[in-house]
């Protein structure tokens, strides 16, 4: 390790890219270009000089998009972020498609709020939903997933492509094939595999989600892959102005579309380097993790490469929290801890409830450097040194009780 200078020891350490990411500079530059008084203001849908500027900045920006999932342009919708691109998608399909496919949805309890709950609300409405379980370290079954598909027809099929809290990634190739063979139409939440791993909907995926925000663009931005040929329709969500197809109509926003496209530009630009440059780092710090023992890794080693979630036996979480002051981390997910409940995440995966309290998301991104990473294993394990010393639980596992018996069973 390298050792680091007292000025480190007041910086923050940022390790929750998968919460948001900062926006890359290059972005930034990008966008101040639709930002000004005297130019790049106009409305994209105005038929005037300055209107169509900003129309074909808009167009430029959803080539982007597009090229980094290898979609069409004309297969991308703009959205206010990924929260409204999967209730656009989710309850889209199932108001245009529960009729003639089939009423029945499926998807995963890992799945992300923004995809649980419009699921759950479409099954207060009278769907037919099927919330199926993960195993232990986070994967689909898929056997579960084509007897639930062979049980009922189903009109959609809705899966993250990477988990959002753990990194683990589902095998969407097996996943559309099932799908497809069962007449459901499959919806992939691609927020977190963006930039981050190989993306094509090539692979009879249909609806597809994006974010700005988790990929070194603004927030507020996002955009939903629907696809064309065969014609995937949609009930929208809003009616307006018919912009978008009249899928989401609504003013366009140029200089944060156009920060998206920006944005989707550099993740392809680098998308043979950063995937593996991040893999390195993830490495660095599960290595420098495991040099405490009782370190428990909840999800899988091939998982996205920026995420990684891990469980301190014998730890007190909230007190684990107040130990690192200038770690900016996730005790397993922004949204989940706010509420102070436990992560359903980790819940559906049978993480006992206390090791998921002790659990920390670190989450690296671009700008995350080697010596943060040497800052924040340092800071942990001190803090994890610390009150295991006061431990009972700890003491316990010390002398060989299993997890089951310390925390009551999964
Ligand atoms: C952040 C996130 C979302 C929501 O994206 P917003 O653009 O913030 O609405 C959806 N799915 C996953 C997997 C995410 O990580």
């Amino acid at each position: 390790m390298n050792s680091p200078t007292s000025a480190d020891r007041e910086r923050q350490v940022y390790l929750d890219n998968a919460a948001t990411t900062p926006l890359d500079p290059r972005v930034r530059e990008r966008m101040l270009d639709w930002l000004g008084t005297e130019t790049g203001y106009a409305n994209p849908a105005s038929t005037h000089a300055p209107g169509r500027q900003a129309a074909m900045a808009v167009e430029r920006a959803r080539a982007e998009v597009a090229a980094l999932i290898g979609a069409a342009e004309d297969e991308i919708v703009w959205t206010s972020g990924a929260t409204e691109a999967n209730n656009l998608a989710i309850f889209g399909a199932a108001r245009a498609h529960g009729e003639r496919r089939g009423r029945r949805i499926i998807t995963l309890r890992s799945e992300h709020k923004s995809v649980l709950e419009p699921c759950r609300q479409l099954a207060r409405e009278g769907y037919d939903l099927v919330e199926l379980p993960v195993a232990a370290d986070g994967s689909l079954d898929l056997a579960q997933l084509e007897a639930a598909l062979q049980e009922a027809r189903t009109c959609l099929v809705a899966v993250a492509a990477v988990n959002n809290e753990t990194g683990v990634r589902q095998p969407l190739t097996e996943i559309a094939t099932l799908a497809r063979r069962h007449g459901a139409l499959l919806h992939v939440d691609a927020v977190q595999a963006a930039g981050r791993v190989p993306l094509d909907v090539a692979g009879d995926i249909d609806l597809l989600a994006l974010s700005a925000h988790k990929l070194y663009g603004p927030k507020g931005v996002g955009a939903l892959y629907v696809r064309r040929r065969p014609r995937v329709r949609l009930q929208p969500l809003l009616f307006g102005g018919g912009q978008e197809g009249g899928l989401r109509p609504g003013t366009v926003a140029v200089h944060q579309v156009v920060g998206m496209g920006e944005a989707c530009r550099l993740a392809r630009e680098l998308m043979d380097s950063e995937p593996r440059q991040l893999a390195q780092l993830r490495q660095r710090r599960w290595s420098g993790l495991q040099q405490l023992d009782g370190v428990v890794m909840h999800g899988r080693s091939d998982g996205a490469p920026h995420i990684l979630n891990v469980g301190f036996i014998g730890v007190h979480g909230e007190a684990l929290a107040a130990e690192l002051p200038r770690l900016a981390a996730s005790a397993s997910s922004a949204c989940t801890s706010a509420q102070g409940a436990m992560s359903h995440v980790l819940r559906a995966m049978g993480v006992p409830e206390q090791l998921a309290h002790a659990s920390l998301r670190l989450s690296l991104g671009r700008f995350t450097t080697e010596q943060e990473i040497d800052l924040a294993v340092e800071w942990i394990t001190a803090a994890v040194d610390r009150l295991r010393a006061f431990s009972p639980v700890w003491r316990r596992w010390r002398a060989g009780a299993s997890l089951d018996i310390m925390y009551g069973g999964a």
